[in-house]
């Protein structure tokens, strides 16, 4: 009989693979694409952002729910562990902007075809079948079942079978049906790390139009949560790109009614700054018409919006614009107000909010604390963190401590 049973060839399925043959185990992995590691292969806009160079605590920090179960396996596998790992891999890595790690050649496959072949080398297999069940006697797993009904056996399973997220990357909820088999109770997943549905729908022209250096601030009932430097995307319903897809990372998806999105579009400027260079160029431009002096503040895709909510009409000579209506601008550039309606599907989700019940999973080992033999790592569990390479690095650590418990290190 085989020692481990991996199902999912994903992050945490592949990289537990490669850890439990260096350590002598006999391995199958059983992947139901026609291909190991599709998700992996676009991470990080197809160059994987693979992990971190933050210590555990920035990790920690980075995690948005249930961060104290990752303790003990961050510990054992820490973001310095994964960059020496794929480094002695034959994957050299570089650190970009905030601390984010990617493989040097900017590829993800290279990361994907890495651990593959680390796996097939050590004499670790891999077989394309769906898993469809667990064989399971006396609250004991003792291996699976697969889609063609063949039983396969082994001394330990590891459920790899990711989140719900991207389900055409092979994602689609299955290692929840297998925890629910033998007992385990699933947090509901729900969409993180997505675009956010506002109720403002004022910025038609600007769809697809990505807005640089600027502040996010989310407030949750008029109380911010979350603020941040970068970018924003402004989609068909709402916004998009790296500051919204965090901030959503924040939001209830069952009260996004609670959560308003405020974009500064001048944080280098504050109020009295931002007035004075206003009041200057109305000086400068005094006989020309407001939507002209605009244009000289904000980029021409959100113009429409700003004249609109400035409720200034847009050909009006800016020497007779009033001071009343200069500070409502000033409150508009610097406080640019959306409410979030609802979030994106979770098929166009980073990650899968909620999984497998953490209280029933040993953080130590990721064991399942209702089945004997049974595993759970990576983004099946209740676990999920921002941007930055934090998720891999759970998927990573979580298998390491899977593998070590098996191997009793
Ligand atoms: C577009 C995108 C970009 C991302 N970029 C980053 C990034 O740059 N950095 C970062 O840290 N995180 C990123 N993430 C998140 C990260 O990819 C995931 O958190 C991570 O892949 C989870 O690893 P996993 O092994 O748990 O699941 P997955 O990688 O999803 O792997 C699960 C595997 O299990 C297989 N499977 C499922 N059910 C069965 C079954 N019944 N039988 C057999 N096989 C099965 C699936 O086909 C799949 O291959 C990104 C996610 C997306 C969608």
């Amino acid at each position: 009989m085989q020692d481990l049973i991996i199902v999912g060839g994903g992050a945490s399925g592949l990289f537990g693979a490669v850890q439990a043959v260096y350590k002598g185990l006999s391995v199958t992995v059983f992947e139901k694409e026609k291909k190991v590691g599709k998700k992996l292969a676009i991470t990080g806009k197809g160059r994987c952002n693979i992990t971190n160079i933050g210590d555990n605590k920035t990790v920690m920090d980075n995690i948005l729910r249930n961060s104290k179960f990752l303790y003990s396996s961050l510990a054992g596998f820490s973001t310095a562990d994964t960059i020496s790992f794929f480094e002695n891999l034959g994957v050299p890595l570089k650190t970009e902007r905030g601390g984010r790690v990617f493989p040097q050649s900017d590829k993800a496959s290279d990361v994907v075809s890495a651990l593959e072949n680390a796996i097939k080398q050590a004499g670790g297999k891999i077989v394309f079948q769906k898993v469809s069940g667990l064989i399971v006697e006396n609250s004991k797993c003792l291996g699976v079942v697969t889609a063609d009904g063949k039983k396969h056996f082994a001394n330990n399973v590891m459920i790899a079978t990711g989140g719900m997220s991207y389900p055409k990357t092979g994602s689609t909820g299955d290692g929840y049906k297998f925890a629910q088999t033998v007992g385990h109770n699933i947090v509901e997943p729900l969409p993180s790390l997505v675009p956010i549905t506002t109720v403002q729908r004022d910025f038609e022209n600007a769809v697809e139009f990505t807005l640089k250096n600027i502040k996010l601030s989310l407030l949750k009932n008029n109380k911010t949560i979350y603020s941040e430097l970068g970018e924003i995307t402004f989609v068909k319903d709402g916004l998009g790109g790296a500051l919204s897809l965090t901030a959503s990372g924040y939001i209830d998806p069952n009260s996004c009614s609670d959560y308003q999105i405020i974009i500064d579009l001048k944080p280098a400027l504050d109020e009295k700054k931002l007035d004075t260079r206003i009041c200057r160029d109305f000086k400068n431009f005094s006989n020309m018409e407001f939507s002209q002096v605009l244009r000289k503040l904000v980029p021409k895709e959100i113009l429409p919006m700003i004249l609109k909510r400035s409720g200034i009409a847009y050909n009006k000579p800016v020497n007779q614009i009033t001071a009343e209506q200069r500070a409502n601008l000033v409150n508009i550039l610097k406080h640019l107000k959306f409410d979030a309606k609802a979030l994106h599907s979770i098929n166009e989700a980073i990650v899968t909010r909620g999984g497998v019940n953490l209280k029933e999973i040993d953080p130590k080992t990721c064991k399942s604390k209702l089945c004997e033999n049974l595993y759970f790592c990576g983004e099946v569990l209740d676990i999920d963190a921002t941007t930055g390479g934090y998720n891999l690095q759970i998927a990573f650590c979580t298998a390491n401590s899977a593998i070590k418990a098996m191997c009793g290190w």
